[in-house]
């Protein structure tokens, strides 16, 4: 809780750092964006924490590689008590009563599944509540934003985000090519998440979403994280919160107050916010939503708008 805000950051790729770069999570001078002393000064109730896997793996070596990220997890970051895995809804209401982190496990880019609806079970069954469902190429579910064919789900890909829907598994559509989102959008009532994305109308990077999509997501249910990119707040590496609010402000105007939420990305982002560049400096994100919206839309910002997909997915 921060300033009685419960705040959830829907992405970040700690983990992903932590495999690639050796970096510790507990390290006091951690080179993290989000180490573990920086998400105890953050404010943040629950991250989730995405295992990434540089597509040029094929999808049986990313499964390899997804399963050591779950391994690190449990071993690296859960180990001393500081983070704690949700996997219940029950865990939520727990962990946001407490003074321990609670940690949602991702998927970001579900190539590692490669048609199997057995692997999604057992991702599941390994602590997985969270799907994104492509990065930005193609993979046996859909295409990514950076396939030139610009195609919706497969038919795997139907199937399978009607299965994570059934298992209790949020359904993330960042990254997703437009085609896909309007699919997912048009064979389920259930509320999706866009865990990591900007508003295409103010600023047009592929990334960002237009606004029919952003409102068809919101109608489901689900909510848009706004994501601190540079790149996709404003096309170079010179922005700042004032930049990432215009986006917020966009979302609230076509959506409402339930369609805008958190999705840092932090240790996925090599450029940063020039006034937001880590974990530590979150607070001054969460007090311009309080200065800037008042409370009650600041609440939704932070935290709740997620906590109502989460509540409403999980079981
Ligand atoms: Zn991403």
């Amino acid at each position: 809780m921060y300033r009685g805000l419960k705040v959830l950051d829907g992405h970040a790729d700690i983990l992903y750092r932590m495999e690639t770069e050796g970096l510790s999570f507990y390290d006091a001078d951690s080179k993290l964006q989000q180490s573990a002393a920086k998400l105890q000064k953050s404010g943040i109730d629950v991250q989730v924490f995405v295992t990434y896997v540089d597509p040029s793996f094929t999808p049986s070596e990313q499964l390899y590689k997804v399963l050591s990220s779950l391994h690190r997890f449990h071993t690296d970051v859960e180990k001393n008590g500081a983070v704690e895995l949700v996997t219940t809804s029950g865990d939520i209401e727990k962990l946001i009563a407490s003074r321990t982190t609670g940690a949602i496990l991702s998927l970001e880019g579900a190539d590692a599944i490669n048609g199997q609806i057995a692997v999604l079970h057992a991702l599941y069954r390994l602590g997985i509540r969270w799907i994104g469902i492509t990065w930005n190429g193609a993979n046996s579910l859909a295409d990514g934003v950076g396939e030139e064919r610009g195609a919706g789900l497969t038919n795997f890909g139907k199937e399978a985000v009607a299965e994570m829907q059934r298992l209790g598994i949020v359904v993330d559509v960042s990254h997703l090519a437009w085609r896909g989102v309007e699919d997912v959008l048009s064979m389920t009532k259930k509320p999706m998440v866009a865990s990591h994305s900007n508003a295409h109308a103010v600023y047009p990077h592929r990334r960002n979403l237009p606004d029919e999509l952003i409102q068809g997501i919101v109608q489901s249910g689900g909510t848009v994280g706004v994501t601190f990119v540079p790149h996709f707040i404003g096309g170079n590496e010179s922005q700042s919160i004032d930049d990432l609010i215009l986006h917020m402000e966009h979302l609230l105007r076509v959506a409402g107050p339930d369609g805008v939420a958190l999705g840092s990305d932090f240790d996925g982002i090599t450029e940063t916010l020039v006034n937001l560049r880590n974990g530590e400096e979150y607070p001054a994100l969460l007090d311009r939503l309080i200065d800037e919206f008042g409370m009650e839309i600041a609440k939704k910002v932070a935290g709740e708008n997620l906590l109502r997909v989460l509540r409403n997915t999980i079981h």
